[in-house]
């Protein structure tokens, strides 16, 4: 516990896309309150641990971090825990890891008073959630790289059985058109040359226009595909539910809006999607994938998978098995069923024993992993132009993302936020390698 005004800080977030975000626009935050940013983390006077509540051990982890926060004379930074499990423990880690701010998701626009309080001795937690977005309270956005994060849209309705995400951010609330446009103004004339359009389920994002017409995600898209500077759009996470005939429509029509979808399914079974409350089913998710893959037959398709859920039999394992085959992932993300506290499932009977699950999880990502070698194996001779979006490892060399978001290593003077022509001349399991066509610049 320290009681000085800090003047340092580093930001370290855990967890997902939209915590990364929500980190940046913290640094932002305590920039623009003449605070300076410190590389690391046990010399900053102030330590923004952004946590996350997703699976397990989330909790322990952050105790751990704030134990590696203690410098060789026994003191430590100003600690803030902030994120999901900020949210979800509120007090209980003030008064366990006596950590000096406690700041939800909703409320990090108040960091800096919570963190003049803390100087100043006083109790320093927010994890309200307030009617107004804390959107409006946050200062203009700067630099964020050739690729940057735009949060559209919060919170979650859809209530998954085993997802912590509607107690942690709260109800489904989409930022308003004008704000996003004007934030993604500001991100292009600070550089970005590619926006991600985030949302727990970005696909549920509704609003009106400036001339006051009803839009969806589709409609926003099509407005960003507007502006001058940009060169690329994409969205994650998105919901089968929410996968409109006009978005869908987007992926044929919008030129700026990149091949790619994230759309998780979690299980191939159908009886295991119902425990989970998906409120879809397998054949509604492959009907939904195919009317994709018409409008943009290139289209590279990303999935998220749990394995375990409770009562998950062989039978319903192998149906994921089954759905993995028949959609042919370019990339997937996949877990071990995780109980979270206060979930329905976490509740359920017939929890799957730790060494099944390995066991699954294991299967399914040599499945996954197989396909996604395979995918990057197919790019092998393809042209195409890559977004440069940081240094590489070797002198010379640069990284940058394909349309299908490969990242491909290849050498070339051009600068970050360039676009370059290159042809695909090997492929790895993570990332390929390209040869730049065209030297200039595009
Ligand atoms: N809203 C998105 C959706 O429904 O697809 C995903 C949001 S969640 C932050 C990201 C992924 O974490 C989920 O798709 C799910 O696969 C995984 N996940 C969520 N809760 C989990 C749990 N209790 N155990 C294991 N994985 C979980
Ligand atoms: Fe969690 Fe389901 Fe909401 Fe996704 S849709 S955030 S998995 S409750």
């Amino acid at each position: 516990m320290t009681n000085r005004t800090p003047k340092t800080f580093q930001v370290k977030s855990f967890g997902c896309q939209m915590n990364v975000y929500d980190g940046e626009r913290m640094a932002e935050l305590l920039e623009s309150e003449g605070l300076a940013a410190a590389s690391d983390g046990n010399a900053a006077d102030l330590v923004v641990l952004n946590t996350c509540h997703i699976r397990e051990k989330a909790t322990e982890k952050v105790y751990s971090e704030i134990g590696r926060l203690k410098r060789p004379d026994g003191s430590r930074p100003m600690v803030a825990v902030a994120g999901c499990v900020a949210q979800a423990e509120g007090d209980e880690i003030a008064r366990r890891a006596g950590v000096d701010v406690v700041v939800g998701p909703q409320a990090y626009h108040n960091l800096p008073q919570l963190v003049a309080d803390a100087a100043a001795g006083r109790r320093a937690l927010d994890t309200d959630m307030p009617a107004a977005s804390k959107f409006g309270a946050l200062p203009a956005r700067r630099r964020q790289g050739a690729s940057a994060f735009l949060t559209v849209q919060e919170g979650c309705d859809k209530f998954c059985t085993y997802c912590v995400v509607p107690y942690t951010r709260g109800a489904e609330v989409s930022r308003p058109w004008t704000a996003i446009l004007d934030e993604a103004k500001a991100l292009i004339d600070a550089g970005a040359r590619e926006l991600t359009l985030l949302g727990q389920n970005v696909n549920a994002w509704t609003g009106a226009d400036e001339k006051g017409r009803d839009q969806g995600l589709d409609g926003l898209i099509r407005a960003l595909d507007a502006l001058p500077g940009l060169a690329r759009i994409r969205y994650t996470t998105s919901h089968p539910n929410d996968m409109t005939d006009g978005l869908i429509r987007a992926h044929a029509e919008v030129g700026k809006l990149m091949p790619y979808l994230h759309l998780p399914v979690q299980s191939g079974s159908d009886r295991i999607l119902k425990a989970m409350n998906r409120s879809h089913d397998s054949a509604s998710y492959l009907a939904i994938l195919e009317r994709v893959r018409a409008a943009r037959p290139d289209i590279a398709i990303s999935g998220d998978f749990i394995t375990g859920f409770p009562g998950e039999t062989d039978e319903d394992f192998e149906a994921t098995l089954r759905i993995v085959t028949q959609v042919n992932y370019a990339q997937a993300f996949s877990f071990k069923y995780s109980p979270r506290p206060g979930t329905p499932a976490a509740d359920m009977e017939a929890q799957v024993p730790a060494e099944v699950m390995d066991e699954r999880l294991q299967r399914l990502q040599a499945l996954l992993n197989a396909q996604q070698q395979a995918f990057n194996q197919a790019s092998v001779g393809r042209r195409t132009a890559i977004l440069l979006e940081r240094e590489g490892r070797k002198p010379g060399q640069k990284v940058g993302k394909t349309p299908w978001l490969q990242s491909v290593h290849l050498e070339t003077n051009a600068a970050i936020g360039d676009m370059v022509e290159v042809e695909l001349i090997s492929a790895g399991p993570n990332s390929l390698a390209g040869a730049q066509l065209v030297k200039e610049a595009a």
